[in-house]
This record gives structure tokens, sequence and C-alpha cells, in this order.
């Protein structure tokens, strides 16, 4: 079932109401164009409630597969982004520094909030900055080891290094 996009979250924290489903990939254009392809609607169970001083709270989690580039090999990979959570939501800027430590804050400018924006933010956050296959399933195994062989971590500043690399 797909989640409400608009929601109050001062009123769903205070009936601490829970809400599961997933959100359309169409819905995510920040992650789409970050990665080849969204593989599936995201899915998502968000807890609202009050803390012990009586903040609004929201404890969630998140995942959504995607297909992305192997740096290694440059060949499609499919990668499970999970995201879990735990915000604070604030109405104003000023507010930030109430902000409990073991929580984000999540500013809501308005009445309602934009709970597929929250989510597409968790998820995006889980997202490495490079990807690779497991070893065995990579094409560009050779390069690896050569790569561990100098005993550098195999991250790359910039993705286009690898590129060069292959060409040589
Ligand atoms: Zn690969």
């Amino acid at each position: 079932m797909p989640l409400p996009t608009h929601i109050d979250p001062r009123k769903l924290a205070l009936q601490g109401n829970v809400l599961e489903g997933t959100v359309n990939v169409g819905d995510l254009p920040r992650l789409e164009s970050s990665v080849n392809s969204v593989c599936g609607p995201l899915e998502a169970k968000v807890q609202f409630g009050l803390d012990e001083s009586r903040a609004k709270i929201v404890n969630g989690d998140a995942r959504v597969s995607v297909e992305t580039i192997c740096q290694r090999c440059l060949d499609p990979l499919v990668v499970e982004l999970t995201a879990e959570f735990a915000v604070q939501v604030i109405w104003s800027e000023d507010h930030i520094n109430r902000v409990a430590a073991n929580y984000e804050p999540w500013l809501v400018l308005d009445k309602m909030a934009n709970l597929n924006e929250l989510l597409e933010d968790e998820i995006l956050l889980a997202l490495p900055l490079v990807n690779y296959h497991v070893v065995g399933e990579c094409t560009g195994d050779t390069f690896l080891e050569e790569v561990e062989a100098v005993g550098d971590e195999i991250v790359p500043d910039n993705p286009f290094n690898v590129l060069l690399q292959l060409k040589k």
C-alpha cells in the first residue's frame, strides 16, 4: 500500500501512529537520478511518537533495491539499500539545539510534512559513493588483485580513475 506523501507529524506523534507501506519509484526523483534505475518501490515502516520530554520523534526504516554500476568492471550491479533513522521534528531552525543527541533534526516548516522526502533523504545517505560486485562475481577481479597487491584501499577518489586504469 502506498504511504501518504503529505502527513501531519504533530498529529501522528500525539497518536503514536505507525505508517507502513511503499513509495513509488516516480516519487523518488533524486534517488532515480543518482543510480541507473530504482528496481522497485521503496518499502518503509515509520513509527511516530513522543519522547520523555514530549518532543515529536520519528523512528523508521526504509529499504529499496537499485541498479548502479560496479566501479571495478563497469557492469551493472544491483545494490540493496537499507536505512534506519531516528529524527526529531522541529518547526523552526531556532529549535535545532533542542534536538536530542541521538536524533537527527527533521525541519518541517508547515503543518504538513513530506514523508517521501524524508525517506528519500535517508535512503540517499545509505547509497555508497562507489559500488563493487563481490569478488568472484566481478569480471574486474584481475584489476582488484593488482590494486590489492599495491596495498592500497580500493577506493578511487574519482570513478574515472578506474576507467583510465582499465584503458592502460
Ligand atoms: Zn564488477
